[in-house]
Parts: C-alpha cells; sequence; structure tokens
C-alpha cells in the first residue's frame, strides 16, 4: 500500500512541475474560473466543444500542487470524452474523494489516474483543492461567465 501511496505522490508531483494542457486556449468556445479562498487556488479552464465531444481543454492559473496537479489530470482525463462521460468521471471522482467507502470501491478502476487523489479524503480542506478544477469545468460548461468559488 505504501508502495502505491509513492506512486500516487510522484503522479501528483510530476503534474505540478509539468502540468498538461497548461495555458490559455485561443479558440476556445467555454471558460470559467475557479477560486478556492480557502487555498488561495485560483484557475481557469478553456474548452473547445465539437458537438457533445469535449475536443480540447486548457487551464491555467496558480495554486497548491494538489490544485495544479488536478486540473492537469482532469485535462487529459476529460479531453476527447462526451460531456455524458465527463459528468460521470466527475461523479466518480467527487465519492471517491467525499463518497462512502463502499460506493468508493469500484471507483479507482473507472478513474483510471484520478485514483491517485484517493488519499486527499483524509483532508478535507485538501478535497477542495483536488475539486476545484471539476466545479471551474462544470461552470464552463453551464456558460456560468461569473467565477465559481468552493465556498
Ligand atoms: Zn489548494
Amino acid at each position: 500500500m505504501s508502495d502505491l501511496m509513492d506512486l500516487y505522490q510522484e503522479v501528483i508531483l510530476d503534474h505540478n512541475k509539468q502540468p498538461r494542457n497548461f495555458g490559455p486556449l485561443p479558440d476556445a468556445d467555454h471558460q470559467a474560473e475557479g477560486y478556492n479562498p480557502l487555498c488561495g487556488d485560483q484557475l481557469k479552464v478553456y474548452l473547445k466543444l465539437a458537438g457533445d465531444v469535449i475536443e480540447d481543454v486548457h487551464f491555467d492559473g496558480s495554486g497548491c500542487a494538489i490544485s495544479k496537479a488536478s486540473a492537469s489530470l482532469m485535462t487529459e482525463a476529460v479531453k476527447g470524452k462526451t460531456l455524458a462521460e465527463a459528468e460521470e468521471l466527475f461523479g466518480g471522482f467527487h465519492d471517491l474523494l467525499t463518497g462512502d467507502p463502499s460506493v468508493r470501491a469500484e471507483a479507482p478502476a473507472k478513474l483510471g489516474k484520478l485514483a491517485v487523489f484517493e488519499g486527499v479524503r483524509e483532508f478535507p480542506v485538501r478535497v477542495k483543492c483536488a475539486t476545484l478544477a471539476w466545479h471551474t469545468l462544470q461552470a464552463a460548461l453551464a456558460g456560468d461567465s461569473e467565477q465559481v468559488t468552493t465556498e
């Protein structure tokens, strides 16, 4: 188990240091800003849709390692997915972090790399860091131009 935790930590550190899909998306057709006042994480999510498929997704901003790595992994996870699939991933991710353990049992397999955040559930304050990018993604899809916050 501790080997697994080391691996998880490595993935998070890697994505924090070299975030994927980082920077504005010039031809984005949806975008939103998210803010987590508890930690000071601030990020912006940019989307380009093709029908109901997320053709491209980028993010930028600044925040703690968890929020940045989570945003980076989120962009990888939802790119090329339909909106329904992305919504399902967020549901699974949310359950992993906050749900009861029985729901959680089968989540990791479906979530792929997103499962690296499992350890975050022990730190409720950090859950907001990890879910910020996802809430911001939802706001972008909903067309909310106002900033969303985790509070
Ligand atoms: Zn944070």
